[in-house]
C-alpha cells in the first residue's frame, strides 16, 4: 500500500534560539503517525518569507502533506499568512464565520477590539478555514496539485485542537491511509549491542515491512517494532508473533511489555503486590527517590527517603554500625546493606533501596576509584547488595546508579499473584 508521507515545519524565531522547545512536532507525529501518516522531516524556520518559502519547496518535493504551525497571530512579526496567499499568487478574504468569533471573544472578554485582531479573520482566498475555539487565528487548509498544505497557530492548546478536531479526520478522508502499528518492549540491565547480539536471528529473519529501532537510555534499551500493511488484525498478529520470540530470548532483562519507564514498571507491580518502598540514598542524594515521586500515584506505593549523605547521619538515622563504617568504609556492602535494611525498618516498608558509591569527580582511592558504587535491596526475602564500577562524570555516575537500583529492586520483586 502506498505510504502517505508528511513533512512538519515549524515556524519562529523562539525555536531556533532554544528559548522554546518545539513540543508541537512531537505532538504531531505521535498523533499523525498512528493515523496511517509518515513523518519523513521536521524543519524548524525563522519568520523569515525566504526561509519559510524555502522550506514549503523543499517539502512538497518530497511529501504529500505540509503542516506548518506558527506565525499566525496578529502581530508583525507574524508572516505565514501574508507569505502563504503571496505563495499561491491569491489574496485575502474576510472569513464572516472567523470576524464573528473573534468580535464574540472580545465582547466577551470585554475589550475593545483591534484593528489587528480584524485582520485576524482575513485567509487567502483559496483556503479552507479550519476554526479555532481555543484562539484568535484560524488555521488554513490548502489543496494544490494533490497535495494538502495545513497551516496551523503556533500555541500548542490550539493547534492540538484544530489538528484533532479537523486535520486528522479530513485527512483520513482525502488519502486512504495504511496501518501502522508500533510494538514496544522496554528491557534494562543488558546493553545495546549485547542486546543485539541476542536476537540477531529473529532481526535478521523480519520481513521487509517490520523494522525494528533500539533506543537506549541509561539502563534501559527500548526495543520498538514498527510494521506497515494494509490489515490490522494480520499485521497485529505479526508483530505479536515476534514479539512473543523476542521475550524468550531476552528472558530476565525484560523489564515490560509496553512502553514505560522502569520506575512506572516497578510503581505498577508494586500496586499489584500492595507492597511499599523506601530508599537510603547516599550518592544518588534523592535522585532514586525523584525518579520515583516523578510517577503521578506513586504516594501509593512510596513511602519516603532517608538522604543520608554524612557517615554520622547513616549511624545515628539508618542504624549503620560505627564499626562497620570505620573498618569498611561507607562505599562497602556491609555499609550498603545495612543502610537498606535501616531505612526498612525505619520507615517500615515492605522494599528498600540503598546507594553508596563515589560519584566523583574527587573523593577516589586505588582501592575505591571514583565510580565504585555499591547498590543494595531490601525484601521479605533478604537482602542483596551488588558493586558496580561505572564510567562517567558525576551526573551520569549518579543516573546510572540510581537506574541499576530500580533494575535491581525490579528484578527482586516477585511477580503479581
Ligand atoms: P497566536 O495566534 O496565538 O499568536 P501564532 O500562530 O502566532 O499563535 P506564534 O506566535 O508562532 O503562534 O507562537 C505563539 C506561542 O506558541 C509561542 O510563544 C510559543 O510559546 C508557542 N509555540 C510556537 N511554536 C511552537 C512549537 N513548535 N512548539 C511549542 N510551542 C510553540
Amino acid at each position: 500500500m502506498k505510504q502517505v508521507l508528511a513533512e512538519i515545519i515549524t515556524i519562529g524565531d523562539e525555536l531556533l534560539i532554544g528559548q522554546v522547545v518545539d513540543t508541537n512536532s512531537a505532538w504531531l507525529g505521535q498523533n499523525l503517525n498512528p493515523a496511517g501518516v509518515e513523518i519523513k522531516q521536521i524543519t524548524s524556520v525563522s519568520d523569515n518569507r525566504e526561509h519559510i518559502l524555502e522550506a514549503i519547496e523543499a517539502a512538497r518535493k518530497r511529501a504529500d502533506i505540509i503542516l506548518l504551525t506558527g506565525g499566525l497571530g496578529p502581530t508583525r512579526d507574524d508572516i505565514t499568512k501574508d507569505t502563504l496567499a503571496d505563495y499561491f499568487g491569491v489574496g485575502l478574504k474576510v472569513d464572516e464565520t472567523a470576524l464573528a468569533h473573534v468580535r464574540q471573544l472580545f465582547t466577551r472578554l470585554n475589550r475593545p477590539m483591534l484593528d489587528i485582531n480584524e485582520q485576524q479573520a482575513l485567509i487567502p482566498e483559496n483556503c479552507t478555514p479550519i476554526y479555532n475555539d481555543r484562539g484568535t487565528a484560524p488555521g488554513m487548509w490548502f489543496e494544490d496539485k494533490g497535495q494538502i498544505i495545513v497551516s496551523l497557530p503556533g500555541v500548542p492548546y490550539e493547534m492540538k485542537n484544530m489538528v484533532s478536531t479537523f486535520v486528522i479526520p479530513r485527512l483520513k478522508e482525502h488519502f486512504q491511509m495504511p496501518v501502522i502499528r508500533h510494538r514496544t518492549l522496554l528491557t534494562s540491565g543488558i546493553g545495546e549491542s549485547y542486546l543485539s547480539k541476542k536476537i540477531e536471528t529473529i532481526e535478521l529473519g523480519l520481513p521487509a515491512h517490520i523494522r525494528l529501532a533500539y533506543l537506549p537510555n541509561f539502563s534501559t534499551v527500548r526495543l520498538r517494532f514498527t510494521g506497515r500493511g494494509s490489515n490490522s488484525d494480520q499485521l497485529d498478529k505479526e508483530l505479536e508473533d515476534i514479539v512473543e520470540l523476542v521475550k524468550k530470548e531476552i528472558g530476565i532483562f525484560l523489564a515490560a511489555d509496553s512502553d514505560g519507564s522502569l520506575q512506572e514498571i516497578i510503581g505498577k507491580r508494586l500496586i499489584e503486590l500492595n507492597a511499599s518502598v523506601s530508599t537510603a540514598e547516599s550518592c544518588t542524594g534523592g535522585y532514586i527517590a525523584h525518579l520515583i515521586t516523578s510517577i503521578s500515584g506513586s504516594s501509593r506505593y512510596f513511602q519516603g527517603s532517608i538522604v543520608s549523605y554524612a557517615n554520622e547521619v547513616k549511624e545515628s538515622t539508618l542504624g549503620v554500625s560505627a564499626h562497620h563504617l570505620e573498618k569498611f568504609g561507607a562505599v562497602s556492602e556491609e555499609v550498603v546493606t545495612e543502610m537498606a535494611e535501616g531505612v526498612r525498618n525505619k520507615i517500615g516498608t515492605t522494599y528498600s533501596m540503598a546507594t553508596s558509591g563515589i560519584a566523583g569527580p574527587d573523593g577516589g582511592t586505588e582501592e575505591k576509584p571514583v565510580g565504585t558504587v555499591w547498590i543494595a535491596v531490601s525484601g521479605p526475602n533478604g537482602t542483596l547488595a551488588k558493586c558496580h564500577h561505572l564510567h562517567g562524570g558525576r551526573e551520569q555516575i549518579i543516573e546510572r546508579s540510581a537506574f541499576l537500583a530500580l533494575d535491581m529492586l525490579r528484578r527482586y520483586l516477585p511477580e503479581a499473584e
